[in-house]
């Protein structure tokens, strides 16, 4: 005879209703069987139990971060070619999409390069491995943020939605370079990077490292304050290659049975 028969069972799944425990109550019986006719203590059933629970919680939470990043699809490491990009080691990136070293105190990441070089797919990747390992990121092209926040601004509400952004740790802005230059869009710009220093990290990619932030920012001060406290605690990435596009194209039209060569395409032309 089983042990459960002397309980009432539909009033256990009732009850892990209530304690809002729905992997428990879908296990439990599958567990319970198996305890039985092994003869488990009962505090290996309980703990078997609790940590399915646990795990399946840990697993709904990264869903839903991974969710709310909006992150590119199919933009990963695995999909990444790091022999493209000579400069960068993906040991460096392995350390990096850890997260614990840089994002606890708020630094920053800088990724320059030209055009098709890679940028926003290494950005994409690092915030897909960082939401993986359970930080919080959103992706999100930098034009559309500065919209965002200021309509925010139009209605006196930027500071609440900069302090709604301070539950990911990590944003990345994609494209700075593409930041229009009127002054009055702008400085929310310049208000983000200010209220998350040393505290919520920034992930930027531009094509210019500096040099034209000029254009990016209402003034010459406010270009100079903004530069100081992302590069303040930052890890800067020049990924100055050829466009993957461009070189992924001539390699095609080499055509097989030759090695990839890839090195400087423009003499194979
Ligand atoms: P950027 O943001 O620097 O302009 P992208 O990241 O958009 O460049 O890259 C352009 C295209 O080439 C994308 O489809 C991207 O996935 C691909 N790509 C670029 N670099 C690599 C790489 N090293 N490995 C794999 N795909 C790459
Ligand atoms: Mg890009």
């Amino acid at each position: 005879m089983s042990t459960t028969e002397s309980v009432d069972t539909a009033r256990i799944a009732l009850l892990l209703n209530e304690l809002r425990l729905p992997t428990i109550k879908a296990v439990w019986p599958r567990f319970a069987e198996q305890a039985d006719k092994e003869g488990w203590p009962a505090a290996r059933f309980l703990a078997t139990i609790a940590e399915h629970e646990i795990a399946e919680r840990g697993r709904r939470r990264i869903e839903r971060h991974l969710a709310d990043a909006r992150l590119p699809p199919g933009k990963t490491l695995d999909s990444f070619d790091f022999d493209a990009v000579p400069m960068i080691s993906k040991a460096q990136v392995m350390a990096i999409v850890a997260g614990d070293s840089w994002l606890s105190k708020g630094a920053n990441l800088l990724l320059f390069g030209p055009p098709g070089g890679g940028k926003s797919h290494l950005a994409a990747a690092i915030g897909l491995a960082l939401v993986e390992n359970g930080w919080r990121v959103l992706f999100t092209r930098t034009t559309d943020l500065v919209q965002k926040l200021q309509v925010a601004r139009r209605e006196l509400a930027l500071e609440a939605a900069i302090n709604r952004l301070d539950r990911f740790d990590l944003l990345i802005l994609d494209d700075l370079a593409y930041v229009s230059k009127d002054q009055a869009e702008t400085s929310v710009l310049f208000e983000l990077i200010n209220a998350r220093y040393e505290r919520r990290s920034i992930l930027i990619t531009a094509n210019q490292p500096f040099g034209e932030w000029g254009k990016v920012f209402p003034d010459p001060a406010m270009t100079l304050a903004a530069v100081d406290r992302l590069v303040h605690h930052a890890t800067i990435l020049e990924m100055n290659v050829e466009s993957y596009r461009r070189r992924t194209a001539l390699e095609r039209k080499r055509g097989p049975g030759r090695p990839p060569s890839r090195a400087t395409p423009k003499t194979a032309e």
